[in-house]
């Protein structure tokens, strides 16, 4: 959303258009954004056979997933419910990714017979699916190396709080249970969840876990998982790509001449794809001033953007409306009978009641992590594609919030 002759627009359409026409609280999201996005971690990876499995946690309207795919993306799914969401978006059941956690085994069973790359995560479940598939299905190893990608490399020695994954330590008990079924590990999988500030640290890591896949002889990919940070405000740190990019090519081309095979380089990003190209666009209810604090209530909450809230992220909030107006601290609330902070001491520019205000950077775990808390309706969702603002979600209704809901005679 750029500032353009005094009013906010997203590729030339007005954003109070787009609240005039769909409503608010409106979630809308930037086609082209998301498709640049796309092409520079393509850019960035170019010396590598890459595949991008989109994380489809992030934002899982079928019309993003429609799009990231006819821009060249695979998908990465997490519940059988995203798998058939991919498959009725169009992807084919070879570029989607399940990498279910702490799910039931029979899960991974249906992902088998839909044609899925299964992403086994614990050694149960390996076990099962080595009795009931021996060497008749692939699959891939997600590993957890207990190494953080944060500031600096942190390696915890002997156990990991992680509940993902499986232990690199336990390696002789993954070879007993691959050897004795033959299983077909083709592939190799990391997401520590920890955001990649620095590639020098993430190769180090990559490293560290080439070594381990040495000890697989089949692997036709290794899935470097995500960990690209986006900037929520000026001055953060982010993951630049191109650096990592060019450095993680380096060690894996290095690492695939000693392997002996061209292996293909896979990265899961959901948030650097799809954040920055969102916005939720809220209306002002209410300018309300205690003898400390002056509030702005906004028609949304913790219902729809609970980032704020669950992992204290910053969100950039601006006034739509009143883009020029002298600015003042205020902070930002929900409607919802919780403390919903959205954002708290910022200054912006002078607002009134019924004022629009932008919620930025909410593509990612925006949307997707909404709920209907406090029987508040979820918002509709609008992508502005070739320079047209196109509904791709309903607003939903008071018949929503009854749907499944069943009156018994009291
Ligand atoms: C959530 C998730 C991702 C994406 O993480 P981002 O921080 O949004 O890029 C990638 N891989 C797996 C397995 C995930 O669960």
């Amino acid at each position: 959303m750029e500032l353009v002759n005094g009013s906010y627009a997203i590729q030339n359409v007005n954003a109070l258009d787009i609240c005039a026409q769909f409503g608010t609280p409106v979630y809308v999201y930037d086609a082209e954004k998301i498709v640049n996005q796309l092409r520079n971690l393509k850019m960035a990876f170019s010396g590598a056979d890459l595949k991008i499995k989109y994380a489809a946690k992030a934002l899982t309207n079928i019309s993003v997933l429609k799009l990231l795919r006819k821009h060249g993306a695979g998908i990465d799914v997490v519940s059988i419910q995203e798998a058939h969401l991919a498959l009725k978006a169009g992807y084919t059941a070879g570029e989607i990714m399940f990498t279910p956690n702490c799910a039931e085994y029979e899960e991974l069973v249906e992902g088998a017979k839909a044609g899925l790359m299964l992403n086994i995560d614990n050694l149960p479940h390996l076990k099962r699916f080595g009795e009931q598939f021996g060497n008749t299905y692939p699959c891939c190893l997600r590993l957890n190396p207990h190494i953080m990608a944060g500031g600096n490399l942190k390696i915890s020695t002997g156990h990991s709080n992680s509940k993902f994954g499986i232990s690199v330590y336990q390696i002789p008990q993954i070879m007993e249970i691959v050897d004795q079924h033959k299983i077909n590990v083709t592939g190799l999988h990391i997401h520590t969840g920890s955001e990649i500030s620095e590639a020098d640290v993430f190769i180090k890591m990559a490293e560290i876990f080439f070594s381990v896949a040495r000890e697989f002889k089949d692997l036709r990919f290794i899935d470097f998982g995500s960990g690209f940070k986006v900037a929520y405000q000026d001055g953060d740190a982010v993951t630049n790509v191109y650096d990592l990019g060019l450095k993680l090519t380096k060690a894996f081309t290095e690492f695939c001449e000693q392997y002996g095979r061209k292996l293909e380089l896979w990265i899961e990003p959901g948030k650097y794809i799809v954040s920055d190209a969102g916005n939720l666009l809220v209306k002002t209810t209410v300018v309300k001033s205690t003898p400390s604090v002056t509030f702005i209530g906004v028609n949304s909450g913790l219902n729809h953007l609970i980032r704020p809230m669950m992992y204290d992220a910053y969100h950039s909030i601006i006034n739509v409306s009143n883009p020029e107006g002298p600015q003042k601290t205020y902070t930002v609330v929900g409607y919802i009978c919780e403390t919903d902070t959205i954002g708290a001491d910022r200054k912006i520019n002078e607002v009134t009641e019924g004022d629009i205000l932008a919620i930025r950077n909410a593509g990612a775990y925006g949307f997707s992590m909404a709920s209907n808390y406090n029987s508040r309706l979820r918002p509709a969702e609008v992508m502005v594609i070739n320079g047209e603002a196109k509904l791709i979600r309903e607003r939903e209704t008071l018949g929503d919030l009854l749907k499944n809901q069943v009156e018994i005679n009291l």
